[in-house]
């Protein structure tokens, strides 16, 4: 696959660290989806995608390659190689997607395109605190959650989804987050009998299978998913260790 040059349209402040960033790509890509995304001199790595035509990532500034993603403006350049992997499958007619920080960008495009298909989305978005909360459809009905109450909900997601599924019948739970947080929903989706898909997204170098980084077990992340069923409730490795950036295994 072969890397592309693409020019900044515009970049949008999401929350204090995140920023949404408009690419002029028109590439037909679903939420799930990832592009490697390299910054000459300083590296590469993996965003999902939070829009298309035209493309859109959602960053936060969190290190050295996404700070200088960060720092860019309408009319500089970035580097793609993508895209890469699954996407969701939409089901039924009522479903909630949950977006945990900036997991929360891919959510967000997944609750569009569930309107365009005619399903009904509950948002919820997750955040530490009210400065780390990224923004939402005015159109979708969403809920906020915060860690510390200083907006919404004060707690976890998973109380909100409790709240939702006490009062209606959903079809279909998506998320994508904090792998703990998405062990939760798994859980919950799991005792519930209800259709369930989860985006992991693990340290990752090539994007394509060889490095190894991405490991979950006996999975590879950017080949097998990164979208998950339930079935990934059994792995041995999620929810419990990543690799970090030498490869070696530690804890969640
Ligand atoms: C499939 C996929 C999709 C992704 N999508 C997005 C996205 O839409 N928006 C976004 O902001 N980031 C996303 N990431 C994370 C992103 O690729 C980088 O890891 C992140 O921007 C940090 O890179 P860095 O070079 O700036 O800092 P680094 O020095 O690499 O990391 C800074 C800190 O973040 C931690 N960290 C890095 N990557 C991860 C990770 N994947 N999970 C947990 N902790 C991590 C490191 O341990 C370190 O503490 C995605 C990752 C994957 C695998």
């Amino acid at each position: 696959m072969s890397q592309k040059r693409y020019k900044i349209l515009a970049v949008e402040q999401e929350n204090s660290f995140t920023k949404t960033l408009t690419l002029d790509c028109n590439d037909a890509v679903m939420p799930g989806q990832f592009y490697m995304v390299w910054v000459p001199g300083v590296g590469q790595k993996p965003f999902s995608v939070s829009g298309a035509k035209p493309l859109q990532f959602s960053i936060a500034d969190v290190g050295p390659v996404s700070k200088e993603i960060d720092s860019k403006k309408p009319g500089d350049y970035l580097w793609l190689t993508g895209p890469y992997g699954n996407t969701f499958k939409l089901n039924g007619k009522k479903a909630v997607m949950i977006g945990g920080g900036y997991g929360t960008g891919p959510m967000r495009y997944l609750c569009m395109l569930a309107v365009q298909n005619g399903i009904t989305p509950n948002l919820v978005i997750g955040a530490r605190s009210k400065d780390r909360l990224m923004k939402h459809p005015a159109s979708v009905k969403t809920f906020l959650c915060t860690d510390d109450g200083s907006e919404g909900r004060k707690g976890f997601v998973t109380d909100a989804l409790a709240e939702i599924l006490k009062n209606e019948k959903i079809d279909a739970i998506y998320a994508c987050g904090p792998e703990k947080m998405m062990q939760a929903i798994g859980k919950a989706a799991k005792g519930q009998g209800i259709f369930c898909q989860l985006l992991l997204e693990r340290y990752m170098k090539c994007g394509f299978g060889m490095c190894g980084q991405c490991s979950c077990g006996e999975s590879l992340i950017c080949v097998d998913g990164p979208v998950y069923g339930l079935e990934i409730l059994d792995n041995p490795e999620f929810g419990k260790f990543h690799r970090d950036a030498s490869g070696r295994k530690v804890n969640l």
